[in-house]
């Protein structure tokens, strides 16, 4: 049946034995696709009053209504998260249907870290240290819009959860066999070890009242994971309480591509 799908699990007993046990997860994946296909639905239709509501609030001028000046900022920003929110939503649904990239391209790294360090900065405000090294004269083949929004996302995050005074380091650097791993180290609050397997969840969260109010959508790493996963790489994290958190993943030797002559003058 081309509409089943079983899961396989071999168990071997010794040398000659060994038992294969299929079982059908059909249902498991029509419930998945179910849920999926709901949460793209409720997210697209919530587009269109979210968009309303945004124009008819931007109308309001601040200064003929002073005594709502407050409130409608308030607004502002709660329906701003709410675009947030929507737009995670319908990222993370479209990534989850995919099984692999559906193009690739070169993704040219040196524009793309200058990038991530002009958003780095501009969220920091400075109120951080921010340093980028390209220390790989190679690229990736990948997608370049979702490396950088895995990439903004992580590096959002240390800004985010770093206070004021700290530092955020973005290593872009060759590993001894072949591999290149991009790594963002900050020196924030760390994340205490029980919590660091279920960081990629939806929606998890480790405070949830710091990290609602540090203005994320609780999405951001589960895309991470998404968009690593498309490229045959995992998120990897280290921390340590009170000294800081290393997120990093590494692209194996088949992605890499070297840098051809213009890009390296560039
Ligand atoms: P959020 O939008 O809440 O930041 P994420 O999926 O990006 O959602 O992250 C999940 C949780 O992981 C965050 O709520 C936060 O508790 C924790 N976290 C992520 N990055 C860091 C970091 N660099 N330092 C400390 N905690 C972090």
């Amino acid at each position: 049946d081309p509409d089943q799908t079983l899961s396989l699990h071999p168990i071997v007993y010794n040398d000659e034995q060994w038992l294969l046990v299929a079982r059908d997860v059909s249902r498991l994946m029509h419930l998945q696709k179910v849920r999926r296909d709901f949460v793209a639905n409720v997210s697209h239709e919530l587009r269109t009053p979210l968009t309303v509501v945004h124009g008819y609030l931007d109308m309001i001028e601040p200064e003929d209504h002073p005594e709502l000046a407050g409130i409608v900022d308030e607004m502002r920003r709660q329906s701003h998260r709410m675009t947030h929110l929507v737009e995670d939503l319908l990222t993370l649904s479209r990534l989850e249907a995919q099984d692999a990239l559906a193009e690739e391209e070169t993704v040219a790294m040196r524009p793309l870290l200058d990038t991530l360090r002009r958003e780095a900065l501009a969220l920091s405000q400075g109120r951080h240290r921010i340093l980028v090294s390209d220390l790989c004269n190679c690229d990736l083949r990948g997608s370049t819009k979702e490396l950088h929004s895995a990439f903004s996302n992580l590096i959002s995050n240390a800004v985010r959860y770093t206070p004021t005074g700290g530092e955020i380091e973005v290593r872009y650097e060759a590993e001894t066999d072949g591999g290149v791993r991009f790594a963002v180290r900050d020196s924030g609050h760390g994340i205490p070890s029980q919590h660091l397997a279920r960081l990629t969840e939806r929606f998890y969260r480790v405070s949830t009242s710091r990290s609602r109010d540090s203005g994320g959508t609780g999405l951001g790493l589960s895309i991470v994971k998404h968009v690593l996963a498309l490229h045959q790489s995992h998120l990897e994290v280290s921390s340590r309480m009170g000294i800081g958190s290393v997120f990093s993943c590494r692209f194996e030797a088949e992605r890499i591509v070297p840098r051809s002559e213009e890009a390296v003058n560039a």
